[in-house]
């Protein structure tokens, strides 16, 4: 199933809550970015602010077309890590909330997050769990000290963790994040590998439907694909991955993924993406499960159904709904300035191909570890309520963090041999 990215405009079921995230972060990231920089204090690190957003507005907050709450944690350690990986400042910011226009990737996994990018496809909006967030609250004194010991780090990188809620509504939470994927380029080809063969399989005959889908690590397999990465990048990659699984392991974080997204440079940009109004984009869940159901939208009360009308009603009086133009779906011609710094995201946003012969290869990589908030206890709980319902005992149990590590740094490390070494191997190995 294709599924496009579906603008978020006025008339989109999300559309509140959208403009809710992005006042909310537009606010308090100008906000925290207006003073003078200072070093962290340990208690940065605990910090939340509470905001109340309304029509009229006060003498803390703007006016919004909305009422809603927004809570903004630990403000000066994101201002710090978005430093940290060279964001500019203002460049965040319009990025995120110029003209409020998102678009939605809606829920592709089985945990019902939902997916929202930039404007301009580079960050993107993650709502979470309450689980992830107060597990990313409460590792982000160690998630700090560790992009700051390795700048070239694969974990996802978090922007800023926000909250919001509508009168009546639910608490969403969520992350701003990296998009892995470039702007400019077309990803031919998207892997989520987790180094497990149990569910791992995206069906082939679905590739037909659905060219772009995001496939697993037994498609991978059945591809015989290898990294080509030549002797010195693949040394950098495979020591990087090892020291953010410590983190990991370390952690108890468990079914996390790499995300790959293959560019081949033979084949260019087979649809010119900046012509498009949006990407196509694949629903990626690991699990590949049924979309969940929708979450940020439930059943309305009477009173929030009266509410609501009252507020589009003023909106139309007021404003003509904001329509996209075709020049708004410009994308940036060039990859984001700020990752050149970055080992992995150096050579055109993403890590390029080099053959053993130390000659650049036809493909980028683009790569990260990603969905790295869940903690083992989660999995046990949603395993054990699981199977209580299903009586089934069969079925695949979590295994625990360390496990899990070691066996998605052997897989991966394993995909980075040239495919002589593997067969090598493979031939030694069937000799014993
Ligand atoms: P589940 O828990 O069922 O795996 P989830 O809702 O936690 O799902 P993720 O695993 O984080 O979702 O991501 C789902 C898909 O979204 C990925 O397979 C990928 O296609 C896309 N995606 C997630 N994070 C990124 C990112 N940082 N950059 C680009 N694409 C991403
Ligand atoms: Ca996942
Ligand atoms: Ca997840």
């Amino acid at each position: 199933r294709v599924v496009v990215g579906t603008k978020v405009d006025m008339h989109h079921v999300n559309w509140v809550t959208a403009y809710n995230m992005l006042t909310g972060i537009r606010f308090t990231v100008s906000r925290t970015n207006a003073k003078i920089n200072r070093d962290l204090t340990d208690a940065d690190f605990d910090a939340r602010h509470k905001f109340s957003f309304d029509i009229t507005g006060n003498e803390l907050t703007p006016s919004a077309k909305y009422d809603f709450k927004f809570k903004d944690y630990a403000p000066w350690v994101f201002r710090h890590i978005r430093a940290h990986f060279k964001l500019d400042p203002a460049d965040y910011l319009v990025s995120l909330t110029s003209k409020y226009i998102l678009s939605e990737l809606g829920s592709p996994g089985k945990s019902g997050s939902f997916f929202y990018f930039s404007r301009d496809y580079k960050y993107i909006i993650k709502t979470i769990h309450h689980a992830e967030h107060k597990l990313l609250r409460k590792i982000l004194r160690e998630y700090y000290a560790h992009i700051d010991k390795y700048p070239n780090t694969l974990l996802s990188q978090f922007y800023g963790l926000h909250r919001v809620k509508i009168p009546y509504g639910r608490k969403i939470h969520f992350v701003v994040m990296n998009n892995l994927f470039p702007p400019h380029r077309d990803i031919h080809q998207t892997f989520d590998l987790k180094g497990s063969t149990i569910g791992r399989d995206f069906k082939e005959e679905d590739l037909e439907k659905n060219p772009r889908a995001t496939l697993k690590d037994l498609n991978w397999l059945r591809r015989n694909y290898h990294f080509e990465f030549g002797a010195e990048k693949k040394n950098v990659f495979v020591e990087q991955l090892k020291s953010d699984v410590a983190l990991l392991q370390k952690l108890k974080i468990m079914d996390y993924s790499l995300l790959v997204g293959i560019h081949d440079l033979s084949k260019g940009n087979e649809e010119n993406l900046r012509d498009k109004t949006l990407r196509v984009f694949q629903p990626g869940g690991d699990r590949g499960a049924e979309p969940q159901p929708n979450l940020l939208t439930r059943t309305p009360s009477k009173l929030e159904t009266q509410r609501k009308a009252r507020e589009l009603r003023q909106i139309i009086k007021k404003e003509k709904p904001v329509v996209m133009e075709k020049s708004t779906s410009k994308m940036p011609d060039e990859m984001l300035e700020e990752r050149k710094s970055f080992i992995f995201y150096s050579d055109d946003g993403g890590f390029q191909a080099t053959h053993e012969d130390g000659e650049p290869g036809e493909e980028i990589y683009y790569l990260g570890v990603i969905d790295c908030l869940t903690h083992y206890g989660f999995i046990k709980r949603a395993e054990h309520l699981w199977k209580g319902m299903s009586n089934n005992k069969s079925q695949i149990s979590p295994i625990p963090p360390e496990d899990y590590g070691h066996r998605f740094v052997k897989f991966i490390t394993g995909l980075t041999k040239t495919k002589e070494q593997a067969e090598r191997e493979s031939r030694s190995t069937d000799q014993m």
